[in-house]
């Protein structure tokens, strides 16, 4: 390639000059032209710029008859130009008018070339010309001068974007499309509403310098910049936090074409042709973007998407600039946008400034969910292409509870959200008064309206709420975020920093409740055909009495002195219950015959979720302190039905006659032996079902921290004797769901639901 590559350096170097020099933008095209020709040894260049309309108009020629110029048009899609245009894809030919493409204009005097070579002008991921050589003679280029022509395409597409040739409004169909409003459905995966300014978590790289003095000094730029891409690679694959589900897929096709020697050769070539590392990774950038624009394939379309994912991080090497967007100034109001993110990403951010995070990605139980959820941060996810759709700056609004985003909204629409954010606020300042309020029905009824949490960032909701305590922490979570298994020492701090939050509020502990789709990555993967069903919670904590052990052990340690309530998940029969209390007890002796301080007391029980252990309720009662209703898989159980699936997850109604029966039994059997029941799954933090449970007895609920403000308001303005009467009216009907006789109910008695 030397010569050839030789010879481009030149023709760049000549354009460089031509471009810097005087003159308007039509006479220095027409002196690229020509010193295109005479550098390819060409007899015809043309170039042809994309007009409004989808037309292409020549615009410059050496060769062709110069009446053409500003005269020819050509559709996109039409003759050989137009296909190269359409297609965002080179070709040349030895003899264009035998191509059944070829369309024939007399004015350019074309009919006498017979070899063709043509490539696209790409800017911004779009066509915006095509550039073309031609021969008399029956030439075959080679590929060299093929690599060659697209190098001086990159560098007019620059010409071309300064604007002074075509308006650029003429070019920007796709990017006018992005100045239009654009919905996304997404999944709301953490609740909440929010309005802010686009930031991409991996900001794209503008490049500047397009031409290099010295091509050895680029390829060493480049293989450096490869090498530490590389090794970022592997690392973030080590990091075990990201290593659970699609975060892994996506790092493994990062990986693969990292490695990938077709993308980086032809990275390469476009350096020997005269261009910078950068301007290179932006050329075989662009044309996979252009070409991305006519591909379909979901599959293939998300390879690519990885492909340019990667060539963006590639220049991020190069430039020295590897952070994410996380170091940057950030906007007052920020609405994250990224394919997908680390949980630990998350954390990078300014808390004040984050207002919301749009992911191509995202599924309720990955990692990043989790996180968001507990930092309160609204969070969409499933929205495809949200990356490539989105212009940093832009407007977009973020619904965490429909899943719907929105970029560019209009004014109507953005005024209509700034309202319902308004008010949502509003609320919130109204719950929060309700703050120092007793959670006291009308009737003078108590009910314990406690939160759940799980990391250190939920324990300011409990003085923020007004929570009666902490009916849920689910422990499982310092374990999924930690990219290693938790020390015994860190365990005891959290646990510590959770009693002295709480101070004397109660707060109920679970044990791990890992398994199914609660993935620990250094646990080992188990695949599974049902999962939900399978081996996870007390059932691997059994088989794995060192994990319970050392849990049980940081847990008795950080309740010296204080109240501990430890209680176990997803038992399936009373055999279960005691097994786990055994190793408890086994801890506690331990503890206790090497001297330490021991909790005030322990009060021990145990998650209804599995419907069996309702059928045991003479057995388990005696032996547990108290029992807390987990709702969300109970009636995924109950009902059979996949909790995670959306086709079936609403199918049946968790107000269904069948389901209220089956609480009302637990909750009267608790009564009778004077054991507290308490429900803590997502039904308890819902005004219209935690209404119906409270009439069907329930005392004590936990629920998210957002709806402890909400139940409050519920319950002061609740007759409970009334409800409690009617309630066991209405538990023989035949009705699918008793969901509009209670909406009723609360209605016809100012209940606010
Ligand atoms: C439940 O199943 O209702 C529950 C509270 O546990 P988790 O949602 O953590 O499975
Ligand atoms: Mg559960």
């Amino acid at each position: 390639m030397g010569q050839a590559a030789g010879g481009s350096r030149l023709l760049l170097r000549r354009l460089r000059e031509v471009m810097a020099g005087p003159g308007t933008a039509q006479s220095r095209l027409d002196r690229v032209v020509r010193a295109i020709a005479a550098n390819m040894v060409a007899e015809v260049c043309s170039i042809y710029l994309r007009r409004a309309g989808d037309w292409l108009e020549l615009f410059a020629t050496e060769g062709l008859n110069p009446i053409a110029v500003h005269k020819t048009r050509l559709r996109i899609g039409e003759g050989l130009v137009g296909t190269i245009a359409q297609t965002a894809t080179p070709l040349s030919l030895t003899d264009a008018p035998t191509h059944p493409k070829f369309a024939y204009r007399p004015e350019t005097g074309e009919e006498i070339y017979h070899s063709l070579m043509g490539v696209p002008i790409i800017r911004n991921g779009r066509v915006c010309g095509v550039l073309v050589v031609q021969n008399r003679t029956l030439r075959d280029y080679d590929e060299d001068e093929m690599e060659a022509m697209q190098t001086v395409a990159m560098v007019l597409a620059e010409l071309v974007g300064q604007g002074d040739l075509v308006d650029t409004n003429d070019l920007r169909d796709a990017a006018a499309r992005r100045q239009e409003p654009y919905v996304f459905d997404g999944l709301g995966l953490a609740e909440g509403l929010a309005m802010g300014t686009a930031v991409l978590h991996e900001p794209r790289v503008a490049v500047s310098q397009l031409i290099a003095e010295d091509a050895a000094a680029e390829q060493g730029r480049l293989h450096q910049a490869m090498g530490s891409l590389r090794r970022r690679i592997d690392a973030m694959l080590d990091e075990q936090d990201v290593v659970a589900g699609e975060h892994r897929d996506i790092l493994e096709a990062y990986r693969m074409f990292a490695h990938d020697r077709g993308w980086i050769d032809r990275i390469e070539e476009g350096i020997k042709t005269g261009l910078t590392a950068e301007a290179a990774v932006e050329r075989v950038q662009m044309e996979t973007r252009a070409r991305m624009a006519s591909v379909t394939d979901p599959y293939l379309r998300e390879r690519l998407a990885d492909l340019e994912d990667l060539a963006n991080r590639l220049l991020r090497h190069l430039i020295g600039k590897t952070e994410t967007a996380a170091g940057d100034e950030l906007p007052d109001e920020t609405v994250l946008i990224a394919r997908t993110m680390g949980p630990a990403e998350l954390f990078d951010y300014d808390r004040v400034k984050l207002k919301a995070v749009v992911l191509e990605e995202g599924s309720p139980t990955s990692h990043v969910a989790i996180v968001a959820r507990a930092l309160g941060i609204p969070l969409v996810g499933a929205c495809e292409r949200v990356v490539e759709q989105v212009e940093p700056g832009d407007l977009v609004v973020a619904d965490g509870d429909t899943g719907q985003v929105i970029i560019r909204p209009t004014q109507e629409v953005a005024a209509a959200f700034a309202e319902s954010v308004a008010i949502r606020a509003q609320r919130v300042a109204e719950y929060a008064a309700l703050r120092d309020l007793p959670a006291i029905s009308l009737d003078g009824v108590e009910v314990k309206l406690h939160m759940n949490a799980g990391l250190t960032v939920d324990l300011p909701h409990l003085d923020a709420t007004g929570a009666a305590g902490i009916g849920l922490f689910r422990t499982e979570l310092q374990f999924m975020v930690a990219s290693t298994m938790p020390k015994l020492t860190t365990q005891i701090e959290l646990y510590s920093a959770v009693l002295d939050a709480a101070r004397d509020r109660p707060v109920i502990f679970r044990t791990l409740d890992v398994g199914g789709d609660k993935v620990l990555p250094y646990l080992g993967e188990v695949r599974e055909e049902n999962p939900a069903l399978g081996w996870r919670a007390i059932r691997l904590v059994l088989d794995r009495p060192a994990l319970l052990r050392y849990q049980l052990r940081a847990l008795l340690i950080a309740g010296a002195g204080r109240s501990l309530s430890i209680m176990f998940p997803m038992v399936a029969d009373v055999a279960e219950f005691r097994q786990a209390r055994q190793i408890l007890e086994v801890e506690r002796r331990r503890l206790e015959r090497l001297g330490r301080s021991m909790p005030k007391e322990i009060r021990v029980g145990t998650m209804l979720e599995v419907p069996a252990l309702a059928y045991q309720l003479g057995a388990l009662l005696p032996l547990v302190d108290f029992i807390s209703i987990g709702s969300n898989d109970l009636m995924q159980f109950f009902f059979a039905a996949d909790r995670s699936n959306p086709k079936v997850a609403n199918r049946y109604d968790i107000l269904a006659p069948a389901a209220l029966k089956l609480l009302a039994d637990i909750t009267a059997a608790g009564d009778a032996a004077g054991v507290p029941v308490s429900v803590c799954g997502e039904m308890a933090g819902r005004p219209l079902e935690a209404m119906t449970m409270i009439g069907l007895g329930v005392r004590s609920l936990s629920m998210q921290p957002a709806s402890i403000g909400p139940l409050k308001a519920m319950l002061a303005s609740l007759d409970v004797g009334e409800l409690r009467k009617y309630v066991h009216t209405l538990l023989e009907f035949p009705d699918r769901t008793l969901r509009g006789k209670l909406e009723s109910f609360a209605r016809d008695h100012g209940v606010a639901i």
